[in-house]
């Protein structure tokens, strides 16, 4: 029983993304769709025919965090509009979703996205209060040459690239293969043809994404999927300057994938691999791989064939069971391999999940006292791998700039670059602040000047090559880069 919206607000929409990169896409990917359909997007949900929240039902504060928006959307929302709920949070709970957030108008699932625009037709239509509901459980795949909708999400001189969804894992404490269902990946000639697209519009650095990466194209039929991807994409987009591997996981890392990653300057020596724990028994228990000396191995021979490497990873701690011996373990791969950015967790109970099952689940005193004693070694590993770089020159791409503070954060005055080397990925690593005015969405070399414990500090090394060449200099703190 829609009231009549007024011309103003017909066709406008509002959409709020919360959770991860791949969400993000999908997000980006509704938005395609709707301007196909003739809406246009506003920011100010007071002026919206349909708001719609692109929700994560990951772990319970994710899950809490897209609850809150909802309810937030519902207290203003008027009755000519809509309200809807997608993604992942949708996905898992479906009806329960609605009960939870009363006032909810439609709930679609992450697998079918693409039907955005036919949901909100049924809800101009309906002539009932209650929600509508489309929460199919296949997974439709669509790249540029289904519907002419980018699987990616731009975020200025970088963007997301999906190249696949859901996940054939069975680790226990996760949620996603349930919201996802098992692994699906997308033709490679139909991100192939992104990535063209994405250099074409100028884009400097794409990330490639998935649940698991290295599981690109098993379901294809493919052998080191991951690889010929890598390969094909860089013989067809040779201006992108850099590829990223994102969510790799343990134990196919191949050779096949090292060598493909050493032989292309173009894909950077960086690895984001989630290893969850150093300990076999926990990673026993956790359903995953658990051969705790092919980490040592594979970061090993990386090395070798990368030697500036920068490798990401991510780690549960209080897992159930989890014993101090276990947790020491841990420790003690992080002292052995130096992981150059590490994120961390405290276990999160996962009603469904199996390991919300098991025994022995560990208090939030001794999660809390584990996760800190973790952070602080490893920032002191990060402060150090960073203080290793003084006097280096590492490739940054400018993001914006500001004005520096010093130590005691005052205002100096002097204009700052905020931008990123190889080793940082957007919005989870560190970063590397330039002195000077640097446009944005360049890279530019920068001789790294000092060190704390997660971000860089640099200056532009005019010494460099390209610089050099470049040869032209004027003003202060400006470089005139369409000379580069
Ligand atoms: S690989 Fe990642 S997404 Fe897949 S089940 Fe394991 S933790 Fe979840």
């Amino acid at each position: 029983m829609q009231l009549p919206v007024s011309q103003l607000q017909r066709n406008k929409y509002f959409l709020l993304s919360l959770g991860c990169s791949k969400n993000s896409v999908d997000s980006e990917s509704i938005a395609q769709i709707l301007h196909q359909r003739g809406m246009s997007g506003t920011g100010d949900p007071e002026s919206a025919e349909v708001l719609i929240v692109n929700t994560c039902g990951f772990i319970n504060s994710a899950k809490e965090e897209s609850i809150t928006a909802l309810r937030e959307l519902v207290e203003i929302k008027r009755a000519d509009q809509m309200l809807i709920a997608a993604g992942c949070l949708s996905q898992r709970y479906g009806e329960i979703l609605a009960q939870e957030v009363p006032g909810l108008d439609g709930v679609i699932g992450t697998r079918r996205w693409m039907d955005i625009f036919d949901l909100i037709s049924r809800l101009r239509e309906r002539k009932h209060p209650q929600p509508l509901y489309h929460l199919p459980t296949d997974a439709k795949m669509v790249g540029l040459d289904e519907k002419g909708v980018l699987r990616a999400s731009v975020q200025g001189a970088y963007a997301y690239l999906k190249i696949a969804d859901g996940c054939r894992r069975p680790c226990a404490f996760c949620a996603i293969p349930r919201i996802k269902g098992t692994a699906v990946s997308r033709p490679l000639e139909s991100i192939v043809g992104e990535a063209v697209r994405l250099q074409d519009t100028g884009v400097k650095e794409v990330m490639l994404i998935a649940q698991d990466s290295t599981d690109y194209g098993y379901d294809l039929g493919m052998k080191d999927g991951l690889a010929q991807l890598l390969d094909a994409i860089v013989e067809a987009a040779p201006e992108i300057p850099w590829l990223r591997i994102m969510y790799a996981y343990p134990g196919y890392v191949t050779p096949r994938l090292m060598e493909t990653m050493a032989r292309h300057k173009q894909v950077l020596p960086y690895l984001d691999m989630p290893l969850q724990h150093g300990h076999r028994e926990t990673l026993k228990r956790m359903r995953r791989p658990a051969k705790v000396e092919w980490v040592y191995e594979t970061i090993g021979k990386l090395r070798e064939l990368m030697p500036d490497l920068a490798v990401r990873t991510t780690f549960i701690v209080g897992y159930p069971g989890e014993t101090e011996e276990e947790f020491e373990a841990l420790l003690t791969m992080l002292r052995d391999l130096e992981f150059d950015r590490v994120g961390a967790f405290q276990y999160s109970y996962e009603l469904g999940t199996p390991s919300a099952a098991l025994p022995n689940h560990v208090d939030d005193a001794i999660k809390l006292d584990r996760y800190e004693r973790l952070m602080e070694l490893q920032q002191g590993i990060s402060l150090k791998k960073n203080q290793a770089l003084v006097g280096k020159t590492l490739d940054i791409l400018v993001e914006g700039h500001g004005l520096g503070e010093d130590e005691d954060g005052l205002n100096t005055g002097a204009v700052i670059s905020l931008g990123r080397s190889y080793r940082d990925a957007p919005e989870i690593d560190g970063y590397v602040l330039v002195e000077g005015e640097l446009p944005a969405g360049e890279i530019v070399p920068a001789r790294v000047t000092g060190a704390t414990t997660y971000d860089l500090l640099a200056t532009v090394d005019l010494k460099s090559p390209s610089i050099v060449e470049a040869g032209r200099i004027y003003g202060e703190g400006m470089i005139d880069l369409k000379s580069l």
